[in-house]
């Protein structure tokens, strides 16, 4: 029985929101405009900036990537796709051993699975992988969503330049191999 006066106010909340997005003008105006008096934004005709470190898109900065795997490991949905080969790359010192390294031939994100967790560009140890803000980039054919290296190198352009993290925020360690 307790419930019913707080569902009743819940229901008074709604009827008065409702009506003031019918009837944007109140009782002195009363022409329905729903479109005029809604609080959300009437995409596609009016677009909103995304904050800055939304989570719209994630950029891959090729030259870092190792193909460590790490981040394809990590991704709940086991929507990236790498695939890489070993070279041989000289010594750091004269005289010493040859080293090898990893060179990357795919790197896939497939965003109809992805969920936008962020997991992979957090996990990644090599600065690789970035949140761009750009959001449009919704396909007529579901298959056109898996974007390949060259389209996920290209959202590069759109990573915003760095701002300071907040006051008491956890920074993540950077660490770029050397070339
Ligand atoms: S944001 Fe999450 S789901 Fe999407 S690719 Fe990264 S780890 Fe996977
Ligand atoms: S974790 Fe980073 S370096 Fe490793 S494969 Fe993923 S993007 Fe490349």
């Amino acid at each position: 029985m307790a419930l019913i006066p707080g569902l009743i106010k819940g229901l008074g909340v709604t009827g008065s929101t409702m009506m003031r997005t019918i009837f944007p003008g109140g009782v002195k105006k009363p022409i329905p405009s729903p479109v005029k008096g809604a609080e959300t934004v009437q995409y596609p005709h009016e677009k909103e900036a995304p904050p800055t470190r939304a989570r719209g898109v994630i950029a891959l900065h090729e030259e870092n990537c190792t193909a460590c795997m790490l981040c394809a490991r990590e991704c709940p949905d086991w929507c990236i796709y790498i695939e890489g080969h070993k070279e041989k790359a000289p010594p750091r010192r004269a005289g010493g051993k040859p080293r090898q390294r990893n060179i990357l031939d795919r790197f896939d994100i497939d965003y109809a699975l992805c969920m936008f967790c962020g997991i992979c560009v957090e996990v990644c140890p090599f600065e690789a992988l970035f949140w761009s803000p750009e959001y449009e980039f919704s396909e007529p054919r579901i298959a056109d969503l898996l974007h390949d290296m060259s389209r996920l190198s290209e959202w590069m352009e759109t990573v915003p330049d760095f701002e300071d993290y907040e006051a008491g925020s956890q920074q993540k360690k950077l660490k770029v191999p050397p070339t």
